[in-house]
């Protein structure tokens, strides 16, 4: 098929098991995922790289939760210029995320890379577990590298104790805009034998940037091929991911009216209108004085 573009394929994302069960690999391609939120949030260089990775990795984790309601968040608290990284997943593979600082473009490493680890900085990776249950689950490690994979790769084996392997990646193109995005996790369960893992981490030295597999158009797919090598896999979940934000403009009327009748007065005296940003996706929502108004009886109707 010599007309078919191979470096642009529909986001989506893979998750499959291999020897018996005691390996659990996802792998996805972002591009679009990684292509609206720069475009949402106007991110620059650095920026995009840092967000499209973090995006990538969290919908990794959240490819791996047990339930459809569940949700994880990483949260990268770093001292460096872009201030806070934050990307939010569903199991079913919608995304959402920022970073406080999105006009954030530092120099290029020697090599040529996109500079996230400085860009991030030293500080802490937070990880959040929305399991349905009553408080989130919370656990924290420091970040070793700012470089996103790493960092969650320690998470891992640090704070959940399983050994895995993370590579994310964020190409761009001249104008900024994503060239290509996409990541792969691999994680050894218990009973993972030793030969398999050593297998897998020699393939994983020799195995190109998701990136460059994603150019040649390798997809989710032969990733995982190339990672597990004679090692045969079988797909448990394929599914489209998706940048989509739960905002409302109900919910933001709510985050009005939570500020008090008080703060809600002086916002229709002082301003006579409110606009509100959501801060995970960049919508924008106004209210009218006469909405304002509707807002502040119902809070004094009750
Ligand atoms: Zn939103």
């Amino acid at each position: 098929m010599p007309d078919h573009t191979p470096d642009r394929m529909p986001d989506h994302l893979l998750h499959a098991v291999a020897a018996q069960g005691t390996l659990m690999a996802v792998a996805a391609s972002t591009r679009g995922v990684v292509e609206e939120a720069r475009r949402r949030h106007d991110t620059w260089p650095t920026a995009t790289a840092a967000l499209g990775r973090a995006l990538t990795g969290v919908l990794l984790l959240g490819a791996l939760l047990k339930e459809e309601r569940q949700r994880v968040m990483l949260e990268l608290a770093g001292d460096g210029p872009l201030g806070l990284v934050v990307a939010e997943a569903t199991a079913t593979g919608e995304v959402r995320g920022y970073v406080q600082n999105p006009h954030t473009d530092l120099p290029r490493t020697p090599q040529g890379k996109l500079a996230v680890g400085e860009a991030v900085g030293k500080g802490t990776l937070w990880v959040v577990r929305d399991l349905g249950l009553r408080e989130p689950y919370r656990s924290s490690v420091p970040l070793v590298s700012g470089e996103i994979a790493k960092d969650l790769a320690y998470y891992l084996a640090r704070s959940e104790q399983t050994p895995s392997l993370v590579a994310l990646g964020v190409s761009l193109e001249s104008d900024g805009s994503v060239h290509n995005a996409g990541g792969l996790l691999l994680q050894a369960l218990p009973g993972a034998r030793d030969e398999e893992l050593a297998g897998i981490e020699e393939r994983a030295r020799g195995m190109a940037a998701v990136t460059t597999q994603l150019d040649q158009g390798h997809g989710p797919e032969e990733m995982l091929h190339t990672l597990l090598g004679p090692l045969e896999f079988q797909v448990i979940a394929e599914r489209p991911v998706y940048f989509r934000c739960g905002c409302s403009r109900e919910r933001l009327a709510g985050a009005l009216q939570s500020l008090g009748e008080q703060a809600l007065k002086q916002i229709i005296t002082e301003d006579g209108q409110a606009e509100l940003v959501c801060r995970f996706c960049g919508e924008k929502y106004r209210f009218d004085r006469a909405e304002l108004s509707e807002l502040l009886h119902g809070l004094a109707g009750g």
